[in-house]
Parts: structure tokens; C-alpha cells; sequence
């Protein structure tokens, strides 16, 4: 079966190093299989993420030299590439767990969700404490009407463990419903949740291989268990540790000097994917390097998994 990997970013400002990074891997890990690449632009929030930005973004990975096969102005089989213009997927897939009865109204404020006493994860999400789990028919009209808005949907977990075993940092497990909770499937705005989006476009587009950032490993039991109701084959997943600015903090698209609007005009695109294979260990000397040049380098062995800093004054 053919490799397929993805680019799935959301264009919420310029592209900065860590995006780079993982387009970079996405791309060498499908290339050196002989895979085909998806471009899909994450712009569920359409207020975070106009397009003007989405198709920046297309222009710096051009200028990178990293290609793909399918995506919003090449087009492909498995269209629209811009996830603002698949809801009507999103809402087929939320329609087939309300029918079996897996979804549930949810009234509860984001003040409600942190003052009740759920234990909070490692990334400051709150453990959604069931709330609105057991509230029956009336019971949610009654709220419906009450507050006069419309209800966020969540998914029914199970008090059961997801494992599986990542491609590159191992095993991992989470008992969905200790460490994650009911989860959001569609936000009160109407605006659907990133885990509901991503399981219905990977699996309709064909991807077999999803590279991203290590920050992701927990979404990943959670979309594991979506695949599986909705029926569909779950791809093989690859995560990458994190690129921390050089003072150890996480890198973020308000770090002016990774973000690609200052770098393009200090360095060229070799120069900036030879640096970044190198923090990622397979370019040992860091000189320039083309997407194409580093095929052959690349290994997932190489890879470190604990998180990377970048040295101050590096790029
Ligand atoms: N759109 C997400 C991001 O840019 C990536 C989601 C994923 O790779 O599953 O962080």
C-alpha cells in the first residue's frame, strides 16, 4: 500500500520553525517510502485563521522546497483541502454517533467548566467532570430554553484504556474517561472540534501516515476511539519532540525570530532546513541542506524524543 503523509496547519500566523519542522518530517518520512503528500488547511476557526494567511503559508512551503501532491490549488480526488469547507463530512460523521446514541447536549459555561472540581490535565484542559451526561430530554429543552443558546455536543467516553504504540516515541495508553473525559465534538458556536475534523479528513483522504508534534500524543487515544466508532481504518501515527525556544520555553507563532517573515530575509530555505535537520539529528555538520538532499540522511532512528532546544543565535 502506498504511503500517504499529510501537512495539516492551521493558519493562524506565518509559519515559524516548528511548523517547518513538521512539514519537513511529514514530507522526508512519506518521500522516502515513495509517498504522496496532502496539503490540508486546518481553518476550522475561520476568525483565527483567514485565508490570506492559509495561502502565505502554501507560498512558504513552495519556497521551502517541500511539495505535495493533493491540496487546495492543485486539487486532488479528495477535496475541498480547507477543512472552513468540509462541515458537511463533519456533520455526516456527528449525525452517526447521535445515532447511536453517543452524543450528549452540554449547557455548561467555560466558567462552570473550571470551577467544578475535575481534575485539570497536564496542558490545562480541564477533565470534563459529566455534567450534562445524565440530563434527559426535558431536561436539556428546559436548559435550552433557559439560556436561550445553543448546546455544545460531547462525546460519551468509556472508563476504558486506548493504547497504541506510537512510531516514534512507543507505547502509550490513556483511560479515556480518567484522563480525558466526555470530549467536544461541536463547540456551542457551531464550530466542530479539531478531533472530530481530523479523524473524518484523514480517513478521507487516504492518509496512512500522520507525522506532528509530540503535543498531539494525548489527542491521539481520543481520535483512536473515534476511528473505531465511526468505522474507519486509523492511520499509522509518528510523533516528533517538541522545538523549544533557546530560554526552554515552547516555541509559539509570537517568537519573531522563528517565525518565517524574518528568517526568509536572513537565510535561505537550504540553510534553514539543514539547521533544522541537524537540531533533529540527521544533518551532523548542519551545512545547507535542499528537502531532496536530506532524503537520504533521514532516519526516525536519528530522531531524538526528548524535546529539542534551539541554541540561542543558531538561526
Ligand atoms: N492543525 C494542527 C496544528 O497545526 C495539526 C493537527 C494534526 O497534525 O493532527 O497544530
Amino acid at each position: 500500500m502506498q504511503t500517504v503523509g499529510r501537512f495539516a496547519p492551521s493558519p493562524s500566523g506565518r509559519i515559524h520553525l516548528g511548523n517547518i519542522l513538521c512539514c519537513l518530517l511529514a514530507w522526508l518520512s512519506a518521500r522516502q517510502k515513495g509517498g504522496r503528500v496532502v496539503l490540508r488547511i486546518e481553518d476550522l476557526d475561520t476568525a483565527r485563521c483567514p485565508r490570506r494567511y492559509a495561502g502565505r503559508m502554501e507560498e512558504d512551503l513552495r519556497w521551502l522546497g517541500l511539495d505535495w501532491d493533493e491540496g487546495p490549488a492543485v486539487g486532488g480526488p479528495d477535496g475541498p483541502y480547507y477543512q472552513s469547507e468540509r462541515t458537511a463530512l463533519y456533520q455526516a460523521a456527528l449525525e452517526k454517533l447521535e445515532q447511536r446514541g453517543m452524543v450528549y447536549p452540554c449547557f455548561c459555561t467555560r466558567a462552570e467548566l473550571h470551577a467544578a472540581s475535575a481534575p485539570h490535565r497536564e496542558d490545562g484542559q480541564v477533565v470534563y467532570a459529566g455534567t450534562c451526561r445524565r440530563l434527559t430530554a426535558e431536561q436539556a429543552a428546559e436548559r435550552a430554553r433557559r439560556t436561550g443558546r445553543a448546546p455544545a455536543l460531547r462525546l460519551r467516553v468509556p472508563e476504558e484504556e486506548w493504547a497504541f504504540t506510537d512510531g516514534h516515541m512507543g507505547p502509550y495508553r490513556e483511560n479515556l474517561a480518567r484522563d480525558c473525559g466526555d470530549f467536544l465534538l461541536r463547540r456551542s458556536d457551531g464550530m466542530f472540534a479539531y478531533q472530530l475534523a481530523v479523524v473524518v479528513d484523514d480517513a478521507a483522504m487516504g492518509v496512512t501516515e500522520v507525522v506532528r508534534g509530540a503535543d498531539l500524543l494525548d489527542s491521539t487515544p481520543r481520535q483512536l476511539y473515534l476511528y473505531d466508532l465511526l468505522g474507519l481504518e486509523p492511520p499509522h501515527f509518528i510523533h516528533f519532540p517538541l522545538l523549544l525556544a533557546p530560554d526552554g520555553r515552547r516555541l509559539s507563532k509570537r517568537d519573531a525570530d522563528a517565525g518565517l517573515d524574518t528568517l526568509r530575509d536572513r537565510a535561505t530555505a537550504a540553510e534553514i532546513l539543514g539547521k533544522l535537520a541537524y537540531l533533529a539529528g540527521f544533518n551532523p555538520s548542519g551545512a545547507p541542506r535542499a528537502a531532496e538532499e536530506l532524503l537520504t540522511d533521514f532516519a526516525w532512528d536519528k530522531v531524538p524524543t526528548a524535546d529539542i532546544r534551539i541554541p540561542e543565535g543558531l538561526f
